[in-house]
């Protein structure tokens, strides 16, 4: 019997009030593949990457983790699953709150798991080195630490629960250039480290390149070409995806 996909999507659409945002959307990951999302604003990538992790109900398709449908899960089986597939926003703010101490936001999706506080000490001391921070980093307050100190923490925070899969938003877009070399050289580390699989939804050509075996270019919600990223990037077959390309690189 084969092993089904960390992630398969299929056939997955989106319609908010009445509009159609998202259009039969599919593809499929194995352990350790990762996935480029390219598009212009309003394609619907983000649409996609909160379906991707079960936060929204499909109005068309599924979504199945590890071969199990999202949609059907219980509660229950959705909070066990959940710490399977975690995110990480383009804004750190997504998942630090400013009045928490670092530490506090950094293991809040340990608190869903039973964990005793021995552990939960000793994972959040592994993430934060996972990262390249110091344990002490875990006392103070988020707006202590520069942005690409901010994306560390909230990628931290993404690794507590020992993820296959982070879905991550233009996770390097509001970072400076040296510091967007910093953080795709962390997620890289990380997808070799611990065999983590990406879903990054960019329009950093380059990042797309470095981190994802596939590609997925979207316009107005439908796919236009999805591929081998070499393939997609270095021979794009649709005009648009030519020009969207030339656009961004
Ligand atoms: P950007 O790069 O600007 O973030 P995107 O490719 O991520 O864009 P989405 O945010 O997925 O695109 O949005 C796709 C379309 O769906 C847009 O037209 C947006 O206005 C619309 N949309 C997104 N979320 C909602 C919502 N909750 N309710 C109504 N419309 C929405």
């Amino acid at each position: 019997m084969s092993t089904p996909a960390l992630i398969e999507v299929q056939g997955l659409g989106q319609r908010y009030a009445g509009r159609s945002v998202l259009r039969d959307v599919s593809f499929r990951l194995q352990p350790g593949e990762s996935l480029g999302v390219i598009g212009e604003s309003g394609a619907g990538k983000s649409t996609l990457a909160r379906l991707v992790m079960g936060l929204e109900r499909p109005s068309a398709g599924e979504v199945r983790w590890s071969g199990l449908a999202v949609q059907a899960l219980s509660a229950k089986e959705r909070r066990a699953l959940r710490a399977q597939v975690q995110m990480v926003f383009q804004d750190p703010y997504g998942s630090l709150d400013p009045r928490w101490r670092v530490g506090r936001s950094v293991m809040e999706p340990l608190d869903a798991l039973s964990m005793g506080e021995a552990q939960r000490q000793q994972r959040l001391a592994e993430v934060l080195a996972a990262v390249g921070m110091e344990i002490d980093a875990a006392m103070r307050f988020p707006h202590q630490f520069s942005g690409g100190q901010r994306q560390r923490l909230a990628i931290a925070r993404a690794l507590t629960t020992k993820p296959r899969l982070i879905v991550a938003d233009e996770p390097l877009s509001a970072l400076d250039v040296s510091v967007q070399a910093q953080i795709l050289s962390l997620l890289r580390d990380l997808q070799q480290r611990e065999g983590i699989s990406l879903v990054l939804v960019s329009h950093d050509l380059a990042a797309v390149e470095v981190l994802c075996d596939q590609a997925l270019v979207l316009r107005d919600g439908a796919v236009l070409e999805q591929g081998a990223t070499a393939q997609v990037l270095g021979e794009p077959q649709h005009p648009y995806t030519r020009s969207l390309l030339a656009a961004l690189a």
